[in-house]
């Protein structure tokens, strides 16, 4: 954590969010800026890249203080909180482009107690550290936001001054019932009756956090991942009895710890399942030979004329630069020779870092019959890709397409959409910028004038 704190001091500083980006390439060496004029990737291509969700992390995470009840309850009453049910975020009534921050009065009944704060002496303080009560709503300690704060010193690393912000995990907590009535619940609120009325709707995580503003979408990205995280592992992987959230809600441990710690192993050593986790995923720009087709493919569930960059899990044992050869050769039959590295995106459905990277392949032949996993895949040329920049349309997301997938998924849909004719009239949807297949697109299809577009936070 430490070594983020200078980018969050320059949050302090005001600096608009998406203006950190350029700032930070800004700085980078002109000897790593020379172009390269090979039709390739240019080597500025893999510096300084921020992608949506992701970059100076908009909040200090202080996770440090994770441990320590009383510094965490003191946060509470001047709190922001974003409330999460069933994975759904808070948005207020029918703007779903916005998080629904709530306050400390709303969340009350959620919150309780908030974190035990157990004697430093006691014999099982350890396990107890920054509790919450067994089957009680995980909350979730995000970090403060230092922006608009004086900090007293630039030392005062331990006790930073800033806006704190937490989440909460409502499911199954009858919480719910915010998104009902809203409009009436709304009016009572006007009237000055029921200040503390909670209002809002409940937002499709995919398409509400792709909506919303850098900032928020960083909060965003960990507040989900984290109340996902909680909500799922609610049972220990070792013996199977009831977990609890510690630590701030980033720890969970076996409720045997409070009883018996003799009855489970995962009291002893140290156990990956009491931590949050995320999955490494590699998602590939694949390039031809001579850098001028990109290798895209489309799932059956997929919108029509939707094609994006090849992707898929990264297996135990496995580099980055495994999985991405693997993943391409079984997918659509292509043998791949560099690999390199260029950008990193969190995507918190539900838990995963994507691995972004290019790839040269050595093979332009594809087959599809290896995993049967894509409908189609095609090698585009620039000028195919490029011209969907800028077309109203070609790369947003709604609700109802998201729905779509969804169903499609569920069902376990075959069949697909039609795909034929010429490659312009086959794909008409890329990603939208704010996922990084959608950047890594838009880094190659310019050619040399991709460095514009690299950093657009
Ligand atoms: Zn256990």
């Amino acid at each position: 954590m430490r070594q983020l704190r200078p980018l969050a001091s320059l949050l302090s500083l005001r600096f608009p969010l998406h203006s950190i980006s350029a700032r930070a390439f800004a700085s980078t060496p002109i000897a790593n800026r020379e172009r390269r004029d090979d039709g390739f990737i240019h080597p500025e291509m893999t510096d300084n890249i921020v992608n949506f969700y992701a970059g100076q992390p908009p909040l200090n995470r202080l996770s440090f203080q994770r441990q320590d009840a009383s510094l965490l309850n003191a946060y509470l009453p001047t709190a922001k909180f974003l409330v999460f049910d069933l994975g759904k975020v808070l948005c207020p009534t029918k703007r779903y482009n916005e998080i629904q921050y709530l306050t400390h009065a709303q969340v009350a009944p959620l919150l309780k107690e908030g974190f035990e704060d157990p004697p430093k002496d006691a014999k099982d303080a350890k396990v107890r550290q920054a509790a919450r009560p067994v089957g009680a709503s995980a909350v979730v300690f995000l970090g403060l936001d230092e922006r608009g704060y004086e900090q007293e010193n630039e030392g005062n690393v331990e006790r930073p001054k800033g806006l704190p912000y937490f989440a909460i995990d409502a499911s199954g907590t009858g919480f719910a019932g915010a998104s009902k009535n809203s409009a009436v619940r709304a009016a009572e609120s006007d009237k000055g009756e029921g200040k503390d009325e909670v209002t809002g709707s409940w937002g499709d995580p995919r398409a509400t956090g792709s909506a919303l503003d850098a900032f928020d979408a960083g909060v965003f990205a960990t507040a989900r991942a984290l109340t996902d995280w909680n909500g799922r592992n609610r049972h220990c992987a070792a013996c199977g009895a009831k977990t609890y959230s510690l630590w701030g809600g980033w720890k969970r441990a076996c409720t045997t710890a409070l009883e018996d710690p003799s009855k489970c192993f995962s009291n002893t050593g140290l156990h990956n399942f009491a931590y949050p986790r995320t999955d490494p995923v590699t998602i590939m720009g694949v390039l031809d030979p001579a850098g001028d087709r990109m290798l895209l493919g489309r799932q059956r569930a997929w919108p029509k004329g939707f094609y994006s960059c090849l992707a898929g899990f990264i297996e135990p044992g496995e580099s980055f630069e495994d999985a991405v050869r693997r993943e391409v050769f079984e997918e659509a039959g292509v043998k791949v020779g560099p690999v390199r590295y260029s950008s990193s995106q969190p995507w918190p459905f539900p838990a995963n870092i994507m691995v972004g990277c290019y790839a040269r392949a050595e093979s332009d032949e594809i087959r599809l019959d290896l995993d049967n996993e894509l409908e189609d895949a095609q090698w585009f040329p620039r000028s195919v890709v490029a011209r969907l920049f800028e077309k109203e349309g070609s790369t947003h997301f709604s609700v109802k397409d998201y729905s779509a997938i969804d169903r499609a998924l569920t069902a376990g849909e075959e069949d697909g959409c039609a795909v034929h004719g010429d490659l312009a009239s086959r794909l008409t949807k890329i990603p939208p910028e704010t996922a990084i297949a959608g950047k890594l697109i838009r880094q190659w299809a310019p050619g040399p004038h991709a460095l514009d577009l690299v950093s657009r936070l």
